[in-house]
């Protein structure tokens, strides 16, 4: 069987500058994958490309047997593939509930759109005790429950996050990824990039490092955890 996702040969410029430079990896059904490495190493533009939100200068993307590179992002979305950005983009002054609807924006079915809100306030319960207060008054901890909430509310097969953990406190960081194994255990495929990548690839069944937009180096996320050079690079041991 073919993989859920399959990006192969991607590439993605900025003007002259080539961000993302022929990277190839695949995301198995049911799996925790993670993208992993530094500032610039290009995972923001990957997600951005496989959501539709950029155009890829070369290469292919590859959903559920379907190309997808030149699709618009509103389609992806229908067709089961969301995405949590990076600083997790909520809209500050609509309620937490507005906010949780809009992801549900393309689905024409009100009985589980409704299910799904219930079930994004029984994973995260402050979201439903809070559900008309702006969104804008949410701690950082918060909002990133409410971008995941959000993605989550188009009942996406595939659920890509950008750095969830970023700027959270240990405890709220762990909280997050507590829930990235529990939507696995439900059921959903995840991409997650990570410059954490000690937690990253704790969860992860598999992983990708990329370097300056290319992938340097991939394996279970157990193998990785005790690779030496991911060890030195990034888990800041000598
Ligand atoms: P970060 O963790 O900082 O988001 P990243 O791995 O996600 O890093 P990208 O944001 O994808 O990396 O950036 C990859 C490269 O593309 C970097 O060299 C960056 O400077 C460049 N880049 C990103 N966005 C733009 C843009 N809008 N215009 C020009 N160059 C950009």
């Amino acid at each position: 069987m073919s993989a859920m996702l399959e990006v192969k040969d991607l590439e993605v410029a900025y003007g002259k500058i080539l961000a993302v430079k022929k990277i190839s990896f695949s995301v198995e059904q049911g799996q925790v994958v993670s993208l992993i490495g530094t500032n610039g190493a290009g995972k923001t533009t990957t997600l951005k490309t496989i959501s539709g939100l950029l155009r890829p200068t070369g290469g292919e993307i590859w959903f559920q047997g379907e190309r997808i590179d030149h699709v618009a992002a509103h389609d992806i979305v229908t067709r089961g593939l969301a995405h949590s950005p990076e600083g997790r983009r909520i809209f500050p002054r609509l309620s937490v509930e507005e906010n949780l609807m809009l992801g549900a924006f393309s689905r024409r079915d009100p009985a589980g759109v409704r299910t799904d809100l219930q079930a994004a306030y029984d994973l995260f319960p402050i979201l439903g005790e809070r559900r008309k207060q702006p969104a804008g008054t949410f701690s950082g901890g918060e909002q990133q429950m409410l971008a995941m909430g959000r993605a989550m509310m188009s009942r996406p097969k595939l659920l890509m996050l950008d750095e969830p953990s970023m700027g959270l406190s240990p405890i709220m960081m762990k909280r997050i990824m507590t829930t990235v194994s529990e939507l696995q255990r439900q059921g959903t495929t995840i991409l997650l990039v990570e410059q954490n990548a000690q937690a990253a690839l704790k969860r992860a069944d598999y992983g990708y490092v990329l370097e300056v937009g290319k992938v340097v180096l991939s394996g279970s996320g157990r193998d990785l955890l005790v690779n030496d050079s991911v060890r030195k690079a990034y888990l800041g041991e000598d």
